[in-house]
């Protein structure tokens, strides 16, 4: 999709691509290029327009989906961009990557396994040496592997949803926190999950619930420095978490069916609310949760 295909007044129920989808498993973590349809992250259909000039952000799982959307807006709004993501996501990183530095912006790359704290830590400052300091940090990675009952989620699964979901969490915002100037943004990303929890996402609803409540006391404290602090709560978005385990493959080709746009999301339809919270436009917002669920709603 092009920018003026994007920004038209059309009724968006019919802007993206509808279920059914084809059933398309793959390993986790998914990689971008075994997805059919092929999600729009904005690659050719978000234009910037310097909310972002000079700001220096690091986004976890910048590589896929959401995370790559918001690397792509930022640094289309001039900032520049590291991004965190698995060993075996290379591919989608470079590529997101190129898309940094076509927009004469810096693209710092970080390879690792965020259940690791020392590797969360090191991350952190990596980020603060190749952008000079950091503004803006958006913690999005997520573990997310459906289990149909209680008994068939290990301790093995459940440490892992916990790890990547909520003590990375807080182990980079700990390792962030003094590099936070005033004017400095940080967003987490949480999901419907936290409020409608499914049968089936038992672990990881429960880290959802836990990232509102974390950023929401984050929030209070940060804004002692003059920091905000916000969450992002999406619905059902195109990305390759749901396809590569984080949901049965026949919901996979209903995906989005059960929203009134009967459709999913697609990443850069969420691009602008990272955005938005990121920059000085949000200065008076702090604490919120922001849900972008295709009618859903969050409460
Ligand atoms: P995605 O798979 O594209 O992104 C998740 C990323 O997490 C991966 O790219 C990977 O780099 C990273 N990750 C996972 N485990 C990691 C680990 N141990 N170490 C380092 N990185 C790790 O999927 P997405 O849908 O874009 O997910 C982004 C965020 O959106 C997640 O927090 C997810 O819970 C949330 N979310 C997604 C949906 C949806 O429908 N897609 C809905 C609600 C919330
Ligand atoms: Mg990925």
């Amino acid at each position: 999709m092009t920018v003026t295909d994007r920004l038209t007044p059309q009724d968006p129920r019919n802007q993206y691509p509808k279920p059914p989808f084809p059933q398309q498993p793959q390993p986790a973590p998914g990689e971008v290029a075994r997805i059919q349809p092929v999600p729009d992250h904005g690659e050719h259909s978000y234009t910037g327009s310097g909310k972002l000039t000079g700001r220096r952000a690091l986004i976890t799982g910048g590589d896929s989906g959401i995370g790559r959307a918001a690397a792509i807006a930022y640094a289309r709004e001039g900032a520049d961009v590291a991004i965190s993501y698995l060993e075996a996501e290379q591919r989608d990183a470079d590529e997101v990557a190129e898309l940094i530095r076509a927009e004469g912006r810096t693209a710092v790359l970080l390879p690792g396994d965020l259940t690791s704290e020392s590797w969360c830590r090191e991350m952190v400052e990596r980020t603060v040496v190749g952008l000079g300091g950091l503004d803006i940090l958006v913690i999005n990675a997520a573990r997310q592997q459906f289990r149909e009952n209680v008994e068939e989620i290990s301790s093995e699964d459940f440490d892992r949803t916990m790890k990547t979901n909520l003590y990375a969490m807080h182990w980079i915002a700990q390792a962030a926190t003094p590099h936070l100037q005033p004017g400095a943004s940080v967003i987490t990303t949480s999901s419907v999950q936290a409020y409608d929890p499914s049968d089936i996402l038992l672990d990881y609803a429960t880290t959802k619930a836990g990232i509102v409540a974390y950023t929401k006391a984050l929030s209070k404290q940060l804004m002692k420095k003059g920091v905000r602090a916000n969450v992002v709560a999406p619905g059902p978005f195109w990305t390759v978490l749901q396809p590569s385990g984080g949901q049965p493959q026949e919901k996979v080709e209903q995906f989005g069916s059960q929203t009134p746009f009967e459709r999913p999301g697609q990443p850069v339809e969420i691009a602008p609310v990272y955005v938005l919270l990121a920059s000085q436009e949000g200065s008076y917002i702090t604490g919120e949760v922001y849900g972008v669920t295709g009618g859903a709603g969050i409460a």
